[in-house]
């Protein structure tokens, strides 16, 4: 079995899911006792998010280029970012090591082909659904139709996530704001919906809404017990 190297702590809430999801679906393959080889570098999320605020990228590209060299030193055999959002620094982080990254965005854009769903809503912090980083990735290299949230519903989806999800906070009435908003992206065409941020999952489960929900936390997770197990 490979090691499976993460950067976490983006914010930690999800990244313990990450560790749930990977030792769950090792120990399904295997059975027995078996479980994940995991070396995880879970950050201090408190300076990065003033980074992130302050659009200061330069200062966090050497913050993860340096947790993704520890984790290659440490001996993982492959590296994943547990944030959607951290995926902007892709090429950085990917220069910084010799080991390959598992890309959040491909592995879902994989599930999405496979289902045959084109045109999809994708949610997630202000960085991800507006930014070209990873909406242009699944345009690009999947030929996915990607729509996001109007400005009001960013902002909001945006604000549960930093003031309420990463401190693992899960209220109804923001479950209801996100199946709201999910529901106007049905209006205008999407036939599932990418919870594009690795806290929403916390929120917002499959049996809330009709609607297919691509959970990123889970499928990376899920691609990375395929990989560990190649
Ligand atoms: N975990 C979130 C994501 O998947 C948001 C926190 C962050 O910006 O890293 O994008």
């Amino acid at each position: 079995m490979k090691t499976i190297g993460l950067i976490g702590g983006m914010s930690w809430e999800s990244t313990a899911h990450y560790y749930t999801e990977l030792n769950r679906g090792i120990n399904s393959a295997l059975g027995g006792l078996h479980s994940a080889q995991i070396l995880l570098y879970s950050v201090d999320f408190g300076p990065i998010e003033k980074l992130m605020t302050k659009e200061d990228w330069n200062s966090i590209e050497d913050i993860m280029a340096d947790a993704a060299q520890k984790v290659e030193k440490g001996g993982a055999d492959f590296l994943l970012i547990c944030t959607n959002t951290m995926h902007k620094l892709t090429d950085t982080v990917e220069k910084a090591v010799n080991i390959p990254l598992l890309h959040i965005a491909d592995a879902t854009a994989q599930v999405l082909v496979h289902d045959k769903i084109k045109k999809i809503g994708l949610l997630g912090t202000a960085y991800t659904m507006e930014q070209a980083f990873y909406k242009d990735r699944l345009i690009s290299k999947f030929d996915l139709d990607v729509i996001t949230p109007d400005e009001e519903d960013r902002k909001i989806i945006h604000d549960i996530i930093f003031n309420e999800l990463c401190l693992g906070k899960l209220t109804d009435q923001s479950r209801k704001a996100y199946i709201n908003i999910s529901e106007k992206l049905v209006q205008k065409g999407a036939r599932g919906i990418i919870l594009g941020c690795t806290e929403i999952g916390m929120l917002l489960k499959q049996k809330d809404i009709d609607i297919p929900l691509y959970d990123t936390t889970r499928i990376h997770a899920a691609k990375a017990v395929e990989w560990a197990l190649k």
